[in-house]
Order: structure tokens, then C-alpha cells, then sequence
């Protein structure tokens, strides 16, 4: 057998080394070195935003964009239920209440035909979460928002360099979040950052990602907030990631083509979708959904692949079956039917950007053999 292929190995041979080299050098390794301005404003250029700001993962990033936005009790968010739980966990912390929309079946973003029914008096907020290679189709959700007076948190954390109808995610919304942790496709190790045009709330955010120190008087605070400063050796890192975000990007979508290719003529499989009409497909990671006549289910394909070498990751385990949500009361009568398949049909198969032709074809014959 050959070696294990793992689920995600990022690049770092860029100018990594070299601007970690210059942060020892100098000294600087903390949150006030030069790197992080760079990276913020590098990054923000790149998707045509106004403010970067920088914070220590992509969760916490979410956190102080529902808290910057002040949401909390009375108020109701509506986001997808296949996702992450970072998506959810400051608005529920906060006192106001998830309402949560199913997926759609091709792209598994969250069906935004399904979002104006669910929209009360109480709605704050839209979380349009993009998952695992397409964007969420943000037109209609944008003019849904618009004409109820909503805000748009756009989480684009798999979408580092990925387009909507030719303009950058991330670049959408009234707030928008990126993570950059190693699977992403620029890495930090842990990392996130803040996106907005809104001079108000980046001022709220970077005040929250400090503590809420006031500017005039240290030590004096009107508000509560977090340290979730990012370090200069994180933002070194960044910067040379982001040189290559281009590159990343199309070896990320070669990669997926090829999967593609090789994988299309096992039967009872559904890939990823190659495009749709506003975008096309990133890959971030490449999913696979077996169909319910097939006698595995993702559980038992995971276990077949790992035992035969092959790194794989389920997919997201849906919000509203969460125990975590469940003890508190939450979703009691929720039924998302196409979001709970996802899980029990789905996983991911390596896609990590060091991955090589050859594993690519191990990976694939692998799957041939073991799901067949
Ligand atoms: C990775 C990810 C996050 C969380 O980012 P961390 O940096 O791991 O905290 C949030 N949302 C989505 C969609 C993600 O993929």
C-alpha cells in the first residue's frame, strides 16, 4: 500500500520563510507589527473592499461581525443549516434566534428561494455562507435583503479568490468574513479577517477585536469585546500567501477538473458542479454525494477509503440536529431534508493545494475500487 494521502496539505513555499525571517529579525512578532496593515490592506484590495480587519480565525471574524452589527435579543438571523457551527454560535450567544434555511440539492448552498417565507418583523440579518466551491446565488438574496431592509453577512471563508458573476466574494454584503486556516486557500495557520466598505462598523470591529480599548483613554471601555488580535508572523504569512492567490486559484480549479474526469463514470456518484450561471466551480474541496441507491453510505465510504490510504472529511453535520442547539430548545420542529442527506451521503476526498497529479490518480483509482 502506499502512503496515507491526507485530506489537506497546504503550499508555503512562496515568500513565506523569508517575511517570518524578517519578523524575527526586527523583532516584531506581535499584533503591532508592520505585516498586519500590509496584510489588511492587501487583502481588502484584492476584493475591492474599503477595510480589512485582521483577527486570529475566521470564527472569531463571524463573531465580531454579528456583535459589530448588534444583533441580539428579539432579533432573528436567517442562515443556512449546512454549514459550520462558527456561523451560528455568536448570534445564539447573543440572545437572538437562528432561523435556519435547507440546502439546494446541485450547488448544497443554501436555497435562497426559501428565505423570503422566513422573513418576520424580527429579521435582522441574512448570513449568506458559500460552501465548499460555488457561491450562494447573491442577487436575489441581495435584492431580498434590500427590499426588507435587511444586512447581509457574507461569510466567504472557502471563496478566497472565487467570483460572483465576475466580481470577489468577500466583496458582497454589508460585512463579509474570510478564515484562513490551512485548508483555505490563503493560510495564516489561524487566521481571519473582517471585510466592509462601512466606516462605522470597521471601527466597531477593530474596537472589538482590541478589548474595546478606547482610543483617547487605554483602560476605559463603553462596550465588551475580545482579543482576538492577529500576530505579525500570522500576517507575514498571509502576504505571501495572497501573492499567489491566482496561481492557488487555478491550480485548485485543475485540480478539480481532473477529479472530475477521472471520477464521472462511476456509477451512482454526484460530483460537484463544474458551474453554475454566475460562477464557476473553485473546488475548495471536492465533494461527493452517493446517491441513496447506492449501498454505502458516507460513513461506511470513509472508512473504506481511510483503510485503503485515502484521507477523507464528512460533510457538515447540519445545525439542526446539533445537540448543543437540541438541549437548549432550539429547532425542536425543524426538518431540512436535503441539508440531512448531505450528511448522511456526503464527503470530501483530499484537495489540499500540495496535492500532485499522481495522488490525484491514486485517490481516484482508489475510489473506483472501493465504491464500485
Ligand atoms: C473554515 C470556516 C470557518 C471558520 O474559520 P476558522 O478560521 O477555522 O475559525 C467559518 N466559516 C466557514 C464557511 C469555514 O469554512
Amino acid at each position: 500500500m502506499s502512503v496515507f494521502i491526507p485530506v489537506n496539505e497546504p503550499l508555503l513555499n512562496g515568500n513565506e520563510k523569508k517575511y517570518l525571517a524578517e519578523c524575527i529579525d526586527t523583532g516584531w512578532i506581535s499584533s503591532e507589527g508592520p505585516f498586519v496593515s500590509r496584510f489588511e490592506q492587501a487583502f481588502a484590495a484584492r476584493v475591492g473592499r474599503r477595510h480589512g480587519i485582521a483577527v486570529c480565525n475566521g470564527t472569531a471574524a463571524l463573531d465580531a461581525a454579528v456583535e459589530a452589527l448588534g444583533i441580539g435579543p428579539g432579533d432573528e438571523v436567517i442562515l443556512p443549516t449546512f454549514t459550520i457551527i462558527s456561523c451560528i454560535n455568536q448570534i445564539v450567544r447573543s440572545g437572538a434566534t437562528p432561523i435556519l434555511v435547507d440546502s439546494d440539492p446541485d450547488t448544497w448552498n443554501l436555497d435562497v428561494s426559501r428565505i423570503e417565507a422566513l422573513i418576520t418583523p424580527r429579521t435582522r440579518a441574512i448570513m449568506a455562507v458559500h460552501i465548499y466551491g460555488l457561491p450562494v446565488d447573491l442577487d436575489p438574496l441581495l435584492d431580498l435583503a434590500h427590499r426588507h431592509g435587511l444586512k447581509v453577512i457574507e461569510d466567504a471563508a472557502e471563496m478566497i479568490g472565487q467570483t460572483y458573476r465576475g466580481s470577489p466574494c468577500g466583496g458582497f454584503g454589508d460585512i463579509s468574513t474570510v478564515s484562513f486556516y490551512p485548508n483555505k486557500h490563503v493560510t495564516t495557520g489561524e487566521g481571519g479577517m473582517i471585510l466592509t466598505d462601512d466606516d462605522d462598523l470597521a471601527e466597531a470591529c477593530r474596537g472589538l477585536r482590541n478589548l474595546c480599548f478606547l482610543p483617547r483613554q487605554r483602560f476605559v471601555h463603553e462596550r465588551l469585546g475580545w482579543n482576538l488580535r492577529m500576530t505579525n508572523l500570522q500576517a507575514a504569512l498571509g502576504l505571501a500567501q495572497l501573492e499567489r492567490l491566482d496561481e492557488f486559484v487555478a491550480r485548485k480549479r485543475l485540480m478539480g477538473q481532473r477529479y472530475t474526469q477521472l471520477l464521472a463514470t462511476i456509477p451512482g456518484l454526484q460530483l460537484p458542479l463544474a458551474q453554475t450561471d454566475y460562477a464557476d466551480n473553485v473546488y475548495w474541496v471536492y465533494g461527493l454525494v452517493l446517491d441513496d441507491a447506492h449501498p454505502l453510505d458516507a460513513e461506511g465510504a470513509m472508512q473504506r477509503l481511510g483503510a485503503a490510504g485515502i484521507g477523507t472529511r464528512p460533510f457538515f453535520y447540519p445545525m439542526h440536529q446539533q445537540p448543543v442547539f437540541r438541549e437548549r430548545g432550539l429547532f425542536a420542529t425543524d426538518s431540512h431534508p436535503v441539508a440531512e442527506r448531505l450528511y448522511r451521503r456526503g464527503f470530501y476526498i483530499p484537495s489540499g493545494l500540495a496535492l500532485t497529479e499522481e495522488q490525484i490518480e491514486t485517490v481516484a483509482s482508489t475510489a473506483r475500487t472501493v465504491l464500485a
